[in-house]
């Protein structure tokens, strides 16, 4: 199952900002300011992490960034493994990186994943012109995408029109109409940094 509990706790429980929240995360409120370590009775202790732990970690952190269940991930994990044209690590991240929520994130059309993918389930975003509600869709070059004409006044979408938002060179966006065109397949350099693949490939191999 894909977890909904607390955003925060999972930031503390992998040691890092992972920026669930959008724009609360940038700011003073950001819980793991002030509680910088795992959640529960032994958060604080000391601990060496093993090898396996280390993937563990990777992997967990990674299926958070994404929003993903165990069983979706494993899934993007299976299906990067048989594309023999990428190695199995840069597979897993384009797929990731093309889900159409992430896309919809990526363009500014979103402060986090989490809000993207909720745009997407409740119908406020299209894709070549078709409403779509499944935050999965791969997307390939050429797609289009954009807010629905009827959602574009939503006050959201102005605060989001003003926001300072560095779009990978990938995709094209054109803010004042949230529309946008996936240019080229996203490769290493556009993946999302704070994730390193190596150790996931090899948890999943082992
Ligand atoms: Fe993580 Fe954002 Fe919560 Fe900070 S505010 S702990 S970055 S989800």
């Amino acid at each position: 199952m894909r977890y909904t509990g607390p955003k925060c706790r999972q930031c503390r429980r992998e040691g890092e900002k992972l920026f669930l929240k959008g724009d609360r995360c940038e700011s003073q409120k950001c819980a793991f300011l002030k509680k910088n370590y795992a959640p529960g009775l032994h958060g604080q202790g000391f601990k060496k992490m093993t090898e396996y732990a280390r993937q563990l970690r990777e992997k967990q952190k990674a299926k958070r960034i994404f929003g993903l269940s165990e069983k979706q991930f494993s899934g993007y994990n299976t299906k990067a493994g048989a594309q023999k044209e990428l190695t199995a690590g840069d597979a897993l991240m384009q797929n990731l990186e093309t889900r159409i929520d992430n896309v919809i994130y990526r363009s500014g059309m979103a402060f986090s994943r989490v809000q993207a993918r909720q745009f997407v389930s409740h119908g406020l975003c299209t894709l070549n012109g078709k409403k779509i509600k499944t935050p999965s869709i791969q997307v390939k070059v050429g797609d289009k995408f954009a807010i629905k004409n009827a959602f574009q006044k939503n006050e959201i979408f102005a605060e989001l029109k003003k926001a300072k938002v560095k779009v990978p060179t990938w995709i094209k966006v054109n803010m004042p109409t949230l529309s946008g065109e996936v240019m080229e397949m996203p490769t290493q350099k556009d993946f999302e940094q704070s994730i390193n693949v190596q150790p996931i490939i090899e948890f999943y191999s082992r």
